[in-house]
């Protein structure tokens, strides 16, 4: 394996890129990164590969603030000329996103090998554009690293064992960037200083999945849920773009403390100085695990789900009441020691690499 094509466009495959960039460069492959620009802004984006130090893109594609359909096919004649351009042994894509199914989807009509990191994660859920997004470039990849013993069930249910795919529990790579930014963030990262949070309680808070953003009573309900949670704590909550313009366009008021979107080694910071966490997301309920910390998470399901089975995570859905009670159930709890290892042992990275090489 002489050179891969890494296809990344999204805040979360920036932080995983990071971890196997700096693997894969370890191993002597070659890598060129392929920037869809689904994420652009300089704090959803370039604050990235600075302090990851991910090497910068070698294409950007630039497609953004487009429908799923536009988007999609944008990227895929994208990544399609740059792919015939190259001509690489391999294309790597990560997760759930628009990026990842383009860039699967480019490479598999060319005939390029695909490799798929964080394959086999279901949420059951057809609504969800992640769920459709999974599946499709799961069934497309030669190469299948699952995070965890359920990822890899559920490509076993689905009959992936007779088809030519690969399938491999390597661990979660968002576990190796927990450990190896852990301590490089405490040292650059000054949020807690700049907000004045030092030594106080609060609530780490995000939202931008489009089942809550895109339907009005449930972002009411989550932003009322949070509003009455303010009255005891303190809620922080960095604003997806996505979420902001929402809420600004029906005119919902935060009474809680929105912040700008922050860097991966500020969102360390934040996770590890909480008292709980609460979200819509994938990546900050493993993080708030990672860091021994308690995770409501406003969703009806989870690809997590060892996260909720062990006791960490509770989900509670867009439901006002569910979501007040289950966040001051879990403030009287103190942090735990995350022992149990769900997720690998922070070699994913590496394994991947090699077995790539
Ligand atoms: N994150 C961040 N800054 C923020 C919000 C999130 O660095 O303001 C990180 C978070 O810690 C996690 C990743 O971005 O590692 C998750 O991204 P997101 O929630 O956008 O996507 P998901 O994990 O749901 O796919």
């Amino acid at each position: 394996m002489k050179k891969i094509i890494t296809i990344v466009g999204a805040r979360p495959q920036f932080i995983k890129a990071a971890v196997v960039s700096r693997a894969l460069h370890n191993a002597g492959i070659g890598e060129i990164i392929v920037h869809t620009g689904q994420h652009f802004d300089t704090n959803m984006s370039d604050v990235f590969f600075e302090e990851m130090q991910i090497p910068k893109p070698d294409y950007n594609l630039e497609i953004n603030n487009l429908h799923h359909g536009a988007m999609t096919g944008r990227m895929l004649e994208g990544i399609e000329k740059v792919l015939l351009k190259e001509n690489p042994d391999l294309v790597l894509v990560y997760g759930d996103t628009n990026s990842t199914l383009a860039g699967a989807l480019a490479a598999r009509k060319l005939n390029i090998k695909t490799a798929h990191v964080e394959a086999g994660l279901r949420s059951f859920n057809p609504a969800m554009p992640e769920e459709i997004n999974r599946i499709l470039t799961d069934r497309i990849s030669d190469i299948l690293f699952c995070p965890t013993a359920t990822a890899m069930n559920n490509l076993r249910k689905e009959g992936f064992d007779a088809f030519d795919s690969k399938l491999l529990l390597v661990g979660d790579v968002m576990y190796d960037a927990a450990l190896f930014y852990e301590k490089l963030s405490e040292g650059k990262s000054t949020i807690i200083k700049d907000l004045n949070i030092s030594g106080q309680k609060y609530i780490l808070c995000t939202i931008h999945r489009q089942e809550n953003t895109d339907n009005a009573a449930s972002l009411q309900s989550i932003i009322d849920a949070l509003n009455t949670l303010n009255q005891d704590i303190q809620v922080i909550l960095p604003l997806h773009p996505r979420t902001r313009n929402i809420l600004q366009t029906r005119g919902i008021k935060t009474g809680f403390h929105a912040i700008d979107p922050v860097g991966y080694f500020d969102m360390i910071q934040l996770i590890r100085h909480s008292h709980l966490v609460m979200t819509d997301s994938g990546g900050l309920q493993k993080e708030a695990y990672f860091y021994g910390k308690y995770c409501a998470t406003v969703r009806e399901q989870t690809e997590w789900t060892e996260l909720v089975e062990n006791g960490y995570n509770f989900l509670t859905g867009a439901k006002k009441e569910l979501i007040i009670k289950t966040c001051e159930n879990l403030m009287q709890r103190k942090p735990f020691d995350s022992s149990l290892k769900l997720y690998g042992d922070g070699n994913a990275s590496r394994k991947i690499a090699e077995i790539l090489k």
